[in-house]
């Protein structure tokens, strides 16, 4: 089973995936991950990497899409979930050549949606310790302070992350909806897209990954 899996920022996209790698026995290619792994290995890739991640630049999609494919390759032929990636049409088109190479394709692609005011009301329940790096989330039982704003460990004021106010967030939205919407559309177009709300409880919004999956 061949299952990518996007959604915006705050709608617990690396959760369903670790739950979803759990369930199936899948391969978790999260490409974040992935360019930080290749950034330290001694490789032409690597290096490649690394000089353009040092320098600030942005990593082009063909280079990103060697690097996919040579990770498939590692895995030979072992189901995944792929989560960062496709992160554009291009991607999207580079990651079907890949996957012709091998003789197979995508079995699902499931878009997890989120409406903004939800997005921006999970972000910004997010605290930091300004003292000792300690996370916080008002949103989550185990992760809220005991006392309102102050940090459990240290004592010190919690912050909000500067990018988690809701100007910047609409604007990582904007950015993100302008990138996937094409993304959406080309795998509609392709029968394979299925859209879940991510509005629940974790092991509601699960069940209705599940639901898809079982169902085809
Ligand atoms: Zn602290």
């Amino acid at each position: 089973m061949k299952i990518i899996l996007f959604g915006p920022q705050g709608a617990g996209k690396g959760t369903y995936a670790r739950m979803l790698v759990k369930e199936f026995n899948l391969e978790y290619i999260e490409s974040g991950r992935l360019l930080r792994e290749i950034k330290e290995q001694n490789t032409i890739l690597g290096k490649k990497v690394k000089s353009l991640v040092d320098k600030g630049q942005l990593v082009p999609d063909e280079l990103i899409g060697d690097i996919i494919r040579s990770k498939f390759h590692e895995l030979e032929n072992k189901d995944f979930v792929l989560d960062g990636f496709p992160r554009n049409l291009t991607q999207a088109k580079i990651l079907d050549s890949i996957l012709a190479e091998k003789h197979t394709k995508v079995d699902h692609v499931i878009e997890i949606t989120l409406p903004e005011e939800e997005t921006i009301r999970r972000l910004t329940a997010r605290r930091t310790c300004s003292n000792c790096g300690q996370i916080y989330n008002l949103l989550i039982k185990n992760l809220t302070p005991k006392k309102e704003e102050i940090c459990d460990i240290c004592g010190k004021k919690l912050q909000i992350r500067k990018d988690d106010n809701p100007d910047a967030i609409k604007k990582r939205l904007e950015i993100y909806h302008k990138e996937t919407e094409p993304i959406s559309k080309y795998y509609e177009e392709q029968g394979i897209l299925n859209i879940v709300d991510g509005v629940g409880l974790v092991d509601e919004v699960f069940n209705r990954i599940l639901k898809i999956i079982k169902a085809e």
